[in-house]
Formats: C-alpha cells, structure tokens, sequence
C-alpha cells in the first residue's frame, strides 16, 4: 500500500471543474457513486492542511486558479478526453495530466461518425433542399463501397471510428502522426505530410478526431483543403481552430467542397449571428458528438484513483510537450 493511503486526507479527492453548478453537483455525485475507498468532494470541504496533502485531484475544465489551491498536486485526472484548455494553462511543469480513455466514449463518438457520414454519403442535405422546394429528383446512388472516407486522427476514438466505417463498407484510411504497423489498424494508414497530401487527394469525405495542438490548429486550410478531391465534405468532431473557418467557406462557396458537418466550434456555443448557422452547406451541431458517460467515466475514474492509492501507480498521462 502506498504510504499515501494511511494518510485520512487522500481519502478526499478534490473535483474541480468550470462546469455550471447543476452538472458539476451531477458530476459530484455520479463519482462518488463509484468511489471505492475515498470520497470526492468540492475543494471548498478540504481544510487548509488537506488541501496541502492532495497530490490528486479530478478536473473538468478547471481555471488555473481553482488549480492553484492544491499546490501539491502530482496528478490530475480529467474527465474529458480532449484537454487542450489544461495543456495551455501554466501549471507545475512536473503536474501529470490523465485525460479520460473510455470504450464507451469511442463507441458513441463511432456511432455518430457513421450517422454523420451516412447523411453526406446518401445526400440527405441535397434531398432536405429539394423538398424545401418541392423539387422531385433523383440522383445515382454510390455504394458504400465506392466511397472513400478518410479518418484524421487515429487515436482512442479514430481507431474505433474507422473500424465502423469499415465494417459499414466504406473504404476508410487513417492518418495520424507516426507510422503505423499493419497489425495495429485495420484499416491503411498514411502519415507525416506527404502522407496527409495523399490521402486527401483520394478521399470524399473526411472526418477530422485530431487533438487540437500547435501542429493541428489550422490544419485543414486553403492549401490541404485544395488537396481535396471537388465535392468532398468534411466532418470536424476534434476543435474547431483545426480548421481554418475561411478557407472552409470559401471552399463551399466556391463548390470545391460540397458540405461541412461542424460539431466543434473556435467559439462555443456558436454565436448568434455567425454564417455558419444560415450556411445551406453546413450543419451545426451542438458539440454533442460523444458526450462523456458518467456512469462509465465515474468507473474508469474510480479504478484509476484505487490503484493510484493501493499501488501508487498513475495512469499514462499526456505529453505536454507534444500537446496530445
Ligand atoms: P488520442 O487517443 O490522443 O489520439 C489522437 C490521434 O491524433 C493520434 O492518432 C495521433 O497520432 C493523432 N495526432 C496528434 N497530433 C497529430 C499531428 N500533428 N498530425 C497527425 N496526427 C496527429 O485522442 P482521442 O481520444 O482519439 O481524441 C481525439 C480528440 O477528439 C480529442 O482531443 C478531443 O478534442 C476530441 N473529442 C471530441 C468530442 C466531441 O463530442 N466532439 C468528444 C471527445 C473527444 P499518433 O497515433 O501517431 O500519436
């Protein structure tokens, strides 16, 4: 057992969160409905020697500030699988940040990927106009097998994403970072620059699950969003700044690009008066793409804090450096 644990304050876990006070109060108590061992509480309930002896906390969107209440913190678990907003914070450099790998999550983010680009591959917003206008009109059908969709990202939630589509019949590549061995995907993998340049010469629909870093944020511009094959769309499910707001718009306007499904925004919510909510080639969506579970996320955070208080072992966490 880790020493830690004889200690009664790391019984309390800190949460700390930016979250409206309904559901950080929901939060409170789907996580406490899964502690083992420990209870999780608002840090305003740790006395002053508590809050000195927490080396762990668990975050959602956390301030720096809030942060800066805990100074003795080793590691912090996020509730969130993206945790770009803590990656740019100044925190300790040695505070480990955990962010939340869920099955569960892959799963729901898999299932609205295939709605998404079932709605692009069978023409749905083509179809949505022409009954506005009473306008009957058929078009050719593609098969899912003669349609090429290209996962960016091939991370907890790309991976299982281009596993569906595949499964769908969709002919999916993915792109990520580093090479990949064939026994790893199941799907062909390009990566680096030239590997992003070819696979968006031959795909129609790409579906973006990047982590929004330095490298990534404007990502898909006028020059990679040119690489495009006329007529392809894009699903953006990662951040909003990975793509170049601009470039996307002209790309529609001009017919180089045929539709965007945006879930994720440089500004959410969306502001009231932003194009994108009137643009007849863009769908808007409320960041609602895979929600985290809480009953699953409670669980995944549970069984890390116990094994963090019994073997003093802290889960992979994320390299700060690299930003994902
Ligand atoms: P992950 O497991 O960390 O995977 C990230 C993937 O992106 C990896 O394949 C990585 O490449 C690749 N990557 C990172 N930087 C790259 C670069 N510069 N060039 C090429 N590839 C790069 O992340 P995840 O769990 O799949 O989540 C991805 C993102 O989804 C999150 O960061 C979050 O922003 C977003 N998200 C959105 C929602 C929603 O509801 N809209 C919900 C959850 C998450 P390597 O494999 O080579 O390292």
């Amino acid at each position: 057992m880790n020493s830690n644990m004889s200690n009664t304050a790391f019984t309390k876990v800190p949460f700390l969160s930016g979250l409206d006070q309904e559901s950080h109060a929901k939060w409170l108590v789907a996580l406490n409905e899964a502690a083992r061992g420990f209870t999780v509480c608002d840090v305003g309930e740790l006395t002053q020697a508590e809050r000195h002896q927490a080396s762990v906390a668990i975050v959602a969107n956390p301030s720096a500030s809030q942060l800066a209440v805990l100074p003795n913190l080793v590691w912090v678990q996020s509730l969130w699988a993206g945790v770009e907003k803590l990656v740019n914070q100044e925190l300790a450099p040695s505070l480990k940040i955990v962010r939340l790998v869920d099955d569960r999550l892959s799963e729901t983010m898999a299932e609205a990927a295939l709605a998404w680009a079932l709605y692009l591959h069978r023409d749905m917003p083509l179809y949505r106009q022409q009954q506005d206008q009473q306008q009957w009109q058929q078009w050719p059908v593609k098969l899912a097998h003669e349609r090429s969709v290209a996962v960016l990202g091939m991370g907890a939630l790309g991976k299982r994403v281009a596993q569906k589509l595949s499964d769908t019949g969709f002919v999916v590549r993915g792109w990520s970072k580093n090479a990949k061995s064939a026994n790893e995907l199941t799907v062909a993998h390009f990566s680096g620059e030239n590997g992003l340049l070819e696979i968006l010469k031959i795909s129609e629909i790409v579906i973006i699950l990047l982590p929004l870093t330095e490298d990534t944020s404007g990502l898909l511009n006028e020059q990679t969003l040119s690489y495009l094959p006329s007529g392809a769309s894009i699903i953006n499910f990662a951040r909003g700044p990975i793509i170049n707001d601009d470039a996307l718009l002209e790309g529609l306007n001009a017919g180089q690009l045929a539709h965007a499904v945006l879930d994720v925004f440089a500004t959410e919510p969306l502001p009231e008066h932003h194009s994108f909510w009137t643009h007849l080639n863009i769908t808007v969506l409320p960041h609602i793409a895979a929600p985290t579970d809480q009953t699953s996320a409670s669980k995944i955070v549970a069984n890390n804090l116990v094994d963090y208080f019994e073997n003093g072992a802290i889960p992979t966490s994320i390299s700060k450096a690299r930003g994902y």
